[in-house]
Parts: structure tokens; C-alpha cells; sequence
């Protein structure tokens, strides 16, 4: 489908994930339109795009009232923080985001007609006790946990999501986003690929989280952008799982990353933080039947991509990123 000249708002646009959907949107021809309040975000994210006469950047929480002048054909709603260390050091924020922020885009879509693509997460399932996930499984969330605050507002966002498309007709999407990662990712957000990789590039020894026998299943970031897109194109409005089942331990992980970075330091080990989830696989037949996608990158070639990325960076950047987490100017 040719989705040329549509016009797409982007919110979390200059975060991971967002930006590499203004990449893919802008390349489709659409005028993006990029929202973000820069708190986990950063501009360097976009800032290639920033020039382009079909994107737009717009400086803007949109927990509170979203305007958007003019027509709107899509929103991807990606704004929120999404590691363990951002939104334990900014809860309420990712409560808000993830209801009032995503009530306010619902608005928005059904005031222009847009279809809205709301990021939904793995989360939803919590500790999982159903192997692999699949999206019949209600999930096994601790609300007053510390993972509470976001996996709580994934679930709000998900049932207001699907309020709006019952009873106000508004076309929606719903993504559970499975662990990814790729070029972008924050050297600070305390996910385990940019800790990993930080602390071989800064000769620290690597901190694995309680034994290591925790499982994950990485998907690399290109494979999800076009998960998403294929699925904002569908006309399938209940969640989808989008990931990656190739399913290692933190680890097996760990192993990788020392071979690929040829660090020398040894591994280490501290407390598993809680509510940890203790195994995470998608089941992506959904995915395979009603989007006819899967995952094409296998984890060498995606961590060798994401490995050129943060070897690129300087000394100073290395350094500098990693310990400076700036949330205190921010009032929640
Ligand atoms: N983890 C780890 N060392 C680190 C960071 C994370 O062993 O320095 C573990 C973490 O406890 C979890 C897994 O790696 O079991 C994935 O963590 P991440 O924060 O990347 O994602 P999530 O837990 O949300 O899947």
C-alpha cells in the first residue's frame, strides 16, 4: 500500500523506538509530525531528519491536551519511558503517559478520523506463567510492584484503547512489543544490552541480575518497525505480539556480548531487582498468520549493528552518558 503523503504524528519520537519509525515513516513519503518532551528522549535521535521539509518536530508532553493543527491519516503513540530505571525514577509520569497521555490521543484520532497505533509491551503479562506468551494469556502483573506503574498503564492503555474502538468506532491498533533493541538505544537506561556493551567499551566488569538463568528473546529494531508498520496497515484491531522467540538466558547473553566485544573483565553477580520476570518468549503465530510477518535478522548480525553504534562513540560520551541520569529538573 502506498502511504505516500499521509500525514503520521509520532509521539516518543525522539526515543529508541520512535525514531526509527520517523526514519521508516519519512522514507514512505509522510509528512511526519514528531512529538516528545525529551525526558527520556533525545534530539540526537532525529536530528538527521530535522532538515526534511515532511517532518516536523514538536516539543510537547502529551499527557496534557495534544493539538495538531490540520489533517491526521495515522498516530503511532510510542511516547513513555520503558526501562526499569526510567520508570522507577519517574513513576507518575508513566502512569500519565500511559493513560491521560494515550486518553488525549484517542481524542485526537477520533476528532480527525485518524487510525491510532497505540505500543503496548510485554509487560501486560508480567512474570509470566504461561510459556511462550500468546495473547490469549491474561498475564501475572504485581499492580503495587515497582513495575506497577508501567505495566499497570500498558493494561489501562490497552482497555481504553479498545473502549474507543467499541464504542467510539476510532480504528486501533494494539502492539505488545517484546524486548528489542538495535542502534539508539540509551547507553543509561539500564536495559541489559546497552549495560552489557557500556560496561565492555568502559573495561568494567559486566553486572549480570540475580543467577543469569532469567530468560529473554531479543528482536532486533528494523524487524519490529516492520512488524509495526505491517500491522497500522492491517484492519486487525486486538493486540498482536511482535518479537522475536529466539529465546537465550541473561547468561548465555552475557557470553555473546563478551565474544563479540572481546572484553576481558569477568562477570558479575547482583540481586535480582523484583518482580523480575523469570522466562519471556513471544508466540508470534498471530503475528505470522494475520501480518504474514516474522523476525529476518538473527542476533549476531543485530548485535554486530548495535555494537558499531556505541563503538562510535567517544571516550567522553561513553562516559559521560552513562552516569548522567537528568530526570530531577523534571516534577512529576
Ligand atoms: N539485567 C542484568 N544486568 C544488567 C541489566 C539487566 O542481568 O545490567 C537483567 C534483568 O534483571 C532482566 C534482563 O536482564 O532479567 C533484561 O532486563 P531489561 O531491563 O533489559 O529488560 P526487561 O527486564 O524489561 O525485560
Amino acid at each position: 500500500m502506498n502511504i505516500s503523503g499521509k500525514r503520521v504524528l509520532i509521539t516518543g519520537a525522539a526515543g529508541f523506538l520512535g525514531s526509527h519509525l520517523c526514519d521508516r515513516f519519512v522514507k514512505e513519503g509522510c509528512h511526519v509530525i514528531a512529538m516528545d518532551n525529551l525526558i527520556t528522549g533525545d534530539l540526537k535521535n532525529i536530528e538527521h531528519l530535522l532538515p526534511k521539509s515532511n517532518f516536523e518536530f514538536h516539543h510537547h508532553d502529551v499527557s496534557k491536551f495534544v493539538h495538531v493543527p490540520g489533517e491526521l491519516d495515522f498516530i503511532l503513540h510510542f511516547a513513555s519511558p520503558a526501562s526499569p530505571i526510567d520508570y522507577l525514577k519517574i513513576p507518575i509520569q508513566t502512569l500519565k503517559v500511559g493513560s491521560l497521555g494515550t486518553h488525549n490521543l484517542l481524542g485526537l484520532a477520533k476528532a480527525k478520523g485518524a487510525r491510532i497505533l497505540v505500543a503496548s509491551t510485554s509487560e501486560v503479562y508480567g512474570d509470566p506463567a504461561v510459556h511462550p506468551q500468546n495473547e490469549e494469556y491474561w498475564g501475572n502483573v504485581n499492580p503495587v510492584g515497582p513495575r506497577g506503574v508501567y505495566d499497570e498503564a500498558k493494561r489501562f492503555q490497552e482497555a481504553i484503547t479498545m473502549a474507543y474502538h467499541t464504542y467510539h468506532d476510532v480504528e486501533t491498533r494494539i502492539i505488545r512489543i517484546f524486548n528489542t533493541y538495535g542502534p539508539r538505544m540509551r547507553l543509561n537506561d539500564g536495559r541489559v544490552l546497552p549495560a552489557f556493551i557500556g560496561q565492555a567499551l568502559r573495561k568494567e566488569d559486566l553486572t549480570i541480575f540475580g543467577d543469569g538463568s532469567q530468560t529473554r528473546s531479543f528482536c532486533y529494531v528494523d524487524d519490529l518497525v516492520e512488524g509495526i508498520y505491517r500491522l497500522l496497515l492491517s484492519d486487525y484491531p486486538y493486540p498482536v505480539n511482535i518479537g522475536n522467540p529466539d529465546e537465550i538466558t541473561i547468561a548465555q547473553f552475557a557470553e555473546e556480548i563478551i565474544k563479540l566485544t572481546g572484553t576481558d573483565q569477568k562477570v558479575i553477580y547482583k540481586d535480582l531487582p523484583v518482580d523480575d520476570p523469570k522466562q519471556r518468549r513471544p508466540d508470534i503465530a498471530k503475528a505470522r498468520e494475520i501480518l504474514g510477518w516474522e523476525p529476518k535478522v538473527d542476533r549476531k548480525e543485530g548485535l554486530k549493528e548495535t555494537y558499531a553504534f556505541f563503538k562510535a562513540f567517544s571516550e567522553d560520551r561513553l562516559y559521560e552518558e552513562a552516569h548522567h541520569k537528568n530526570f530531577d529538573k523534571y516534577t512529576n
